[in-house]
């Protein structure tokens, strides 16, 4: 038998995402209905380290999470204010820290750890707060 998974199967995590966080997109609040269909995002991408963690994945629709493309989550999210989207900065926030308390318990993720940093940095600056992260 191959090794023992802490992370439930991918369609698990989506039903797990969309439980913890509402079923709506992250970036444009559009419910998920009909053709408005949930795609599994990872906050931090996969090419910068970000790893298939619950952590780090969030639900986006289709068209949200083809077009952010390689942007990074802060300058997406700057992208869909500029649209006038109803983008949901508190749960960024949240996802963020918990995938910070996530690797300070589980260690690794090296190259993930300075691109997350950075991002929280950013979304400080824009007057976020966010839970448990002095401003
Ligand atoms: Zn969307």
């Amino acid at each position: 038998m191959g090794e023992v998974s802490a992370q439930p199967d991918r369609a698990a995590r989506l039903l797990l995402i969309l439980e913890r966080d509402g079923s709506t997109c992250i970036w444009c609040g559009r419910p998920f209905a009909g053709q408005v269909r949930p795609t599994t995002e990872h906050v931090v991408p996969r090419v910068k380290g970000g790893p298939s963690w619950l952590e780090n994945e969030v639900a986006a629709c289709g068209r949200c999470n083809g077009e952010r493309g390689h942007r990074s989550p802060v300058e997406w999210l700057e992208e869909c204010q500029r649209r006038g989207w109803p983008v949901d900065v508190d749960r960024l926030g949240r996802v963020l820290t918990a995938l910070s308390a996530a690797i300070a318990r589980l260690g690794g993720q090296r190259r993930a750890r300075p691109y997350l940093d950075a991002q929280v940095r950013r979304l400080l600056r824009r007057g976020a707060t966010l839970p448990g992260v002095p401003a």
